[in-house]
């Protein structure tokens, strides 16, 4: 990769029309007037509120991505030179060089903080995909950068949604591939990385389709959540999923926090659109999912549970016919647990599959407007509890106020072993039971 760090690259899309100088590697053809998929030069990155700042305000559990893409690549050791214009706001922005996950042999990320003017510095001996940073921990701050990148920045296969074709794809994924390991897709909520190999190989897929399926499964989460605009409380976050490729040789398979990763393996599942909105897609829906949960009724036990009720959202959301539930076979394990005395029933010590059912019931009794008016009360009333016992009384009260039924049927039968005091607070709301037993409803046929 050495070799091409000398080289001086100008591109320009907007006019179709771009020149490399001193570059061996044109080999190819570019239809003219189309251009490359490929990132602007000169790009302006606005201030958001930080990972803290959106977790805090919709109550999340963990923090989730806040960096913002910029389409570059800077090589292992290199010497890069980029140019830095303040519009308005403060002077925070830094340069993350690195994409989670994907660089997991380094300790931590290289930050860089950019100040006014033109700065050139050297890359540490990992290199990688560059990303700004540019967040303030509240929503009231305002801010906007402006960044040329020069000498060192090596653009990569950039795919935007609306702005980009299927053969500016092609052009950049033929002039780029021997110079940049990873490719780039982003949509309106999610940017996604993929490695120039497997992006090479899945090359003649649709990938606007691809871009809008993430930003699909992202709607059907947001819309379960009850977050719909992009101003107050219940507002859809600014920042970005992060979505991104890792060895196979590191492990695992899937996993959210900070980014969510798919190894390279699962590659096929994320670059062919069929795959993300079929039974395939369980996966990403799943791990997006974990960055929805909110930490006041997801108890230890629920870590692998309540996580599904987006993932059965954006299920539902692409029409599948069946349930995971279903899918899973879960079922049988209901009526295994449910021989059991109700005494001898402990919901947290089921299985993740047994769980879940539950959560299916009061979907099949209460619709998707349960969980959105849960996900918004929560957020409203910040309910300030840590404990186990604490957040299970206040997903029971909670669901019995929003549906205005007494549960407590539902969730003696189901073994939800809590004091007494949340039966004899929930009998105090003196609300009818349901018509019918919630226990009973199992997925239509
Ligand atoms: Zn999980």
């Amino acid at each position: 990769m050495k070799n091409l760090l000398r080289i001086s690259l100008a591109l320009s899309i907007g006019s179709g029309l771009y020149s490399c100088t001193q570059l061996g590697f044109m080999d190819h053809r570019v239809i003219p007037g189309v251009g490359l998929a490929v990132a602007d030069q000169v790009q302006r990155f606005k201030l958001t509120p930080s990972a803290s700042a959106v977790a805090d305000r919709l109550q999340f559990r963990g923090t989730h991505n806040d960096m913002q893409a910029t389409g570059y690549y800077v090589a292992p050791n290199s010497s890069v030179t980029l140019t830095v214009k303040a519009i308005s706001g403060p002077n925070s922005a830094r340069l993350a060089i690195g994409t989670p996950f994907r660089d997991n042999v380094r300790p931590v990320r290289q930050y860089v903080n950019l100040t006014e003017g033109t700065q050139t510095f050297t890359v540490d001996k990992y290199g990688g995909l560059v990303y700004v940073i540019y967040t303030a921990n509240d929503y009231l701050t305002t801010g906007s950068v402006e960044l040329t990148f020069g000498n060192g920045f090596l653009p990569v296969p950039y795919y935007r949604k609306g702005k980009n074709t299927h053969q500016q794809w092609l052009n950049a994924l033929d002039t780029l591939k021997s110079m940049v390991p990873d490719v780039m897709f982003e949509s309106e909520n999610a940017i996604m990385v993929a490695n120039m190999d497997e992006a090479l190989k899945y090359r003649g897929e649709n990938q606007d389709l691809i871009i809008n399926r993430l930003d699909s499964i992202i709607d059907f989460e947001n819309r379960i959540s009850g977050l719909s605009g992009r101003v107050g409380v219940h507002a859809i976050p600014d920042n970005k999923h992060l979505i991104t490729v890792r060895d196979s040789a590191s492990g695992g398979y899937m996993a959210a926090g900070i980014a969510i990763y798919y190894t390279e393996a699962l590659s096929y599942r994320m670059l062919q659109p069929l795959y993300l909105s079929n039974t395939n897609g369980w996966g990403l829906w799943h791990e997006v999912g974990h960055t929805y949960q909110q930490k006041a009724w997801t108890w230890s036990s629920l870590g692998e549970t309540t996580v599904n009720v987006y993932s059965m959202a954006a299920e539902r959301g692409f029409g599948l016919p069946k349930s995971r539930v279903t899918i899973n076979n879960s079922w049988p394990k209901l009526d295994t647990y449910f021989k059991k005395p109700i005494a001898d029933r402990d919901y947290n010590t089921g299985d993740n599959e047994l769980k879940l059912i539950p959560f299916q019931q009061l979907y099949l009794a209460f619709g998707d407007n349960l969980f959105s008016k849960l996900s918004t009360k929560t957020r409203d009333t910040r309910p300030a509890i840590t404990s186990d016992a604490d957040k299970m009384r206040y997903f029971m009260l909670s669901v019995s106020e929003i549906t205005q039924k007494d549960l407590s049927d539902f969730f003696r039968k189901w073994g939800f072993k809590v004091d007494e005091s949340v039966y004899q607070a929930i009998a105090a709301m003196k609300l009818p039971a349901p018509a019918v037993d919630i226990t009973t409803l199992r997925d239509p046929k």
